[in-house]
């Protein structure tokens, strides 16, 4: 059935893909965004589309809208981005997540949090499942996103408690795809920018810690599916690729795909990076009978033709 559902951050990276799929679907969206790293550009083809609706607005200010379903991605997701005003995240994350909740409650509604797989911080547990608590820096430079994305899933998880709200929360491990912004400052996106460009490709640190990368599609099939599944599935859930690499690996596959001279060169770690992520993706299949497809050469392939179409913008480092 076509249901009317909000997007916040619809006009980001991930959000992008999620208001189109909604679309092809037959859905209503409304996409809420205030472009702090959104686009334009990356929502410009929906914008004729009657089902789609733009609404600029701050999460953070609180809204009333008619609609049967919300996801909320309004947060900087990107280092760069999020430690550049962190108490702009900090209240994005918290301050925002509130506003959704209310919104939310008196309409009674599934309202969907994207959380991250930095609530487990630097991981003493590997793979994370969703039992593990989490070894997070309360007081560091990526605290404001990490404790900002725990503290809006307690006030998901208080929601439910005290009101019986419908909840969906999933832990998003490293995603990537097209529409990354040029200057978004993650590795995928730095890589592929700088291997395209002939410049240094940049290894934080020796380049042995590890990450996983799903490819957007997977992800966004997987969010739908915590969406539609049943009432007393919350979360939180993991939705990642469960194949681990090393940056270096990531840095070597980028140079052999885009067929690129760059050198590779190092630079210092930032802090708190989280050596080593993987996520235990077990409770994913189980629960929502999901499972990403895309392999990592396929899904770079993709992303790096998107990357040749855009025109390429200097790199964004953490300092
Ligand atoms: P993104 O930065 O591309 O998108 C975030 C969107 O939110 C942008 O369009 C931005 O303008 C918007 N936004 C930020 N602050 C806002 C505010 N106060 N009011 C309204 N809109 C606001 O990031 P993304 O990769 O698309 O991430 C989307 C969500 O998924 C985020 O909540 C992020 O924490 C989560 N997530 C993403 C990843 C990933 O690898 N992409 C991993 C873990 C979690
Ligand atoms: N990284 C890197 N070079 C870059 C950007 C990132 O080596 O140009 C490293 C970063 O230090 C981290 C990993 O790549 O170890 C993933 O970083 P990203 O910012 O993409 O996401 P994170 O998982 O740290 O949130």
């Amino acid at each position: 059935m076509s249901q009317r559902i909000l997007v916040t951050g619809g006009a980001g990276f991930v959000g992008t893909h999620l208001c189109k799929k909604l679309l092809q679907r037959g859905h209503q969206v409304v996409c809420m965004d205030n472009f702090a790293t959104g686009s334009m550009h990356n929502i410009a083809e929906l914008l004729n589309n009657p089902a789609f609706g733009l609404l600029t607005h701050d999460v953070n200010e609180a809204v009333s809208l008619e609609v049967d379903q919300i996801y909320n991605l309004a947060c900087p997701a990107s280092p760069v981005h999020y430690q550049a005003d962190p108490i702009a995240t900090l209240k994005t994350s918290v301050v925002g997540a509130l506003n959704v909740l209310e919104l939310a409650r008196l309409r009674n509604i599934p309202v969907l949090q994207a959380s991250t797989s930095e609530v487990y911080g630097d991981p003493h547990v590997h793979p994370q499942s969703e039992t593990y608590w989490g070894n997070v820096n309360p007081i560091g430079p990526r605290a404001c996103y990490d404790e900002g994305k725990r503290s809006a899933e307690t006030l998901f998880f208080d929601y439910c408690r005290q009101f019986g709200l419908p909840i969906k929360v999933v832990r998003i491990f490293n995603t990537y795809g097209p529409h990354m912004h040029p200057a978004d400052g993650r590795v995928v996106a730095n890589f592929i920018i700088q291997a395209l460009s002939g410049d240094d490709i940049t290894i934080y640190g020796d380049g042995t810690q590890t990450r996983s990368f799903c490819y957007v599609d997977d992800l966004v099939v997987g969010l739908m599916a915590m969406m539609s599944s049943l009432p007393d599935i919350t979360g939180p859930i993991n939705l990642g690729n469960p194949e681990e690499y090393t940056i270096r690996q990531l840095a070597d596959l980028v140079l052999e795909l885009t067929d690129s001279n760059s050198r590779i060169v190092h630079r210092p770690l930032p802090v708190d990076d989280p050596r080593q992520r993987l996520p235990d993706v077990d409770k994913a299949r189980r629960l929502l009978n999901w499972t990403p497809s895309v392999p990592l050469r396929e899904g770079l392939m993709r992303t790096i033709a998107h990357f040749k179409s855009v025109r390429a913008t200097p790199v964004l480092a953490v300092v």
